[in-house]
């Protein structure tokens, strides 16, 4: 396992749209191990999509504080549900905050890192880690949903939480 470097928002890796995984093997195993190990290393990551390390493919960890690590190959958002404000941040931007909308719940389906199919319905803060992350496979940043610049805003490092890293 591997602590790998992040992209940082000016890598043109974090706005394209990643490619499908089509074989599950080895590589796409070590990918997960060094992406769960990279997000345990930068410590309250609530999760990290593979552009974020450089790799440009559909791959996805997800952990939120106290819950077990979501893996998803080539995931999609099938469905969504009403609107809300949120507060986020990015790993590859640090330092900032914007505020944008959210749906307030989401289904999802892809495949995990054994390859099994998954459908998963989430609202809160998992539905807004997904959104999040999924837009990262498809070469979306959360400062694209940004209505204006006055939206975005820089913080103390110390301001720093959870909710900031995915
Ligand atoms: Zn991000």
């Amino acid at each position: 396992m591997a602590i790998l470097p992040l992209a940082m928002m000016d890598n043109r890796v974090l706005h394209q749209k990643a490619k499908r995984v089509r074989k599950i093997d080895g590589s796409i195993q070590k990918l997960f191990d060094d992406m769960i190990e990279t997000m345990h290393h930068i410590g309250g990551a609530a999760g990290l999509a593979a552009p974020q390390v450089g790799v440009s493919l559909q791959v996805v960890v997800i952990e939120l504080p106290g819950e077990d690590v979501i893996t998803l190959i080539n995931p999609e958002v099938v469905k969504s549900w009403g609107e809300r404000d949120v507060t986020e941040g990015c790993l590859s931007l640090p330092g900032y905050r914007g505020e944008i909308k959210r749906s307030e719940s989401v289904t999802v389906k892809g495949r995990d890192r054994h390859g099994k199919q998954i459908r998963l319905k989430a609202d809160g803060l998992l539905a807004q880690a997904l959104e999040h992350e999924i837009d990262h496979v498809n070469g979306v940043v959360y400062i694209d949903h940004l209505e204006s610049v006055d939206n975005l805003y820089q913080i103390e490092p110390e301001g720093e939480d959870e909710l900031g890293h995915i």
